[in-house]
């Protein structure tokens, strides 16, 4: 599944190469050239992975990396760091700061794919390929089938990718912000009843398969999926 991608590097012709090797993968890509620009970025659509160069005019890329995990909105975004550096100490003060992985210049744009696959995969399940299967609902990212008992259902993309969220991360609460963070990618432009009313869509979908009570209400909190409800 395409990820979108936040690249944060100031020299113009890295950044162009690391662009086109990213969407050649598949991926959605965004560009900042300094931290600054990035969390403009950032406060209008979460990306689901950063590569942040560490050596940025202005704020570091590492200063930057902690900023990102200081926040309670973007503390789970994994970040991958790009640096020239390769000494032990700076992948130390790195991999500390709260970067997920490192990789060193010059890289391979294959090597630096795989990276990011592997950190998807690692933190946010829901955008790898691979199916889930939960409480008796099956969902396959790849067809984009949804089954449960011998049945197929039909579900619209949001919905969809609402449960595939919440299939890979059952059992915990989610906020109405956290699920537009996550779900739809961007929780300044879309009002928090917008999940309530995806969340219905999605149980009608479920219900003559009757895994609609997976799908849990926590009262003042938001929304979790439960596997043995
Ligand atoms: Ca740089």
């Amino acid at each position: 599944m395409p990820a979108n991608i936040l690249v944060v590097e100031d020299e113009p012709a890295i950044q162009e190469l690391i662009a086109i090797n990213l969407e050649h993968a598949g991926h959605n890509v965004l560009r900042a050239h300094d931290a600054e620009q990035a969390s403009h970025m950032v406060r209008e659509v979460l990306p689901d992975v950063i590569l942040l160069d560490w050596m940025l005019p202005g704020q570091s890329g590492l200063a930057f990396a902690r900023r990102l995990r200081g926040d309670e909105r973007t503390r789970a975004i994994p970040i991958i760091m790009l640096t020239a550096r390769g000494a032990d100490t700076d992948k130390v003060a790195g991999l500390e700061s709260g970067a997920d992985d490192y990789v060193t210049k010059p890289f391979s744009p294959r090597e630096l794919v795989a990276r990011i696959k592997a950190v998807l995969r690692r933190r946010s399940p829901q955008l790898t390929e691979e199916p889930v299967e939960l409480g008796g609902v099956r969902l396959d990212p790849v067809t984009h089938r949804v089954s449960a008992g011998n049945s197929g259902l039909g579900l619209g993309p949001t919905e969809f990718r609402l449960l595939h969220f919440l299939m890979t991360h059952p059992e915990r609460v989610h906020s109405r912000a956290q699920l537009l963070d996550k779900v739809w990618g961007d929780h300044v432009f879309v009002e928090e009843r917008t999940v309530d009313v995806h969340i219905r869509r999605l149980r009608k979908s479920l219900e003559p398969t009757g895994c609609e009570r997976h799908i849990q209400t926590v009262r003042g909190s938001g929304y979790r999926f439960a596997a043995t409800p």
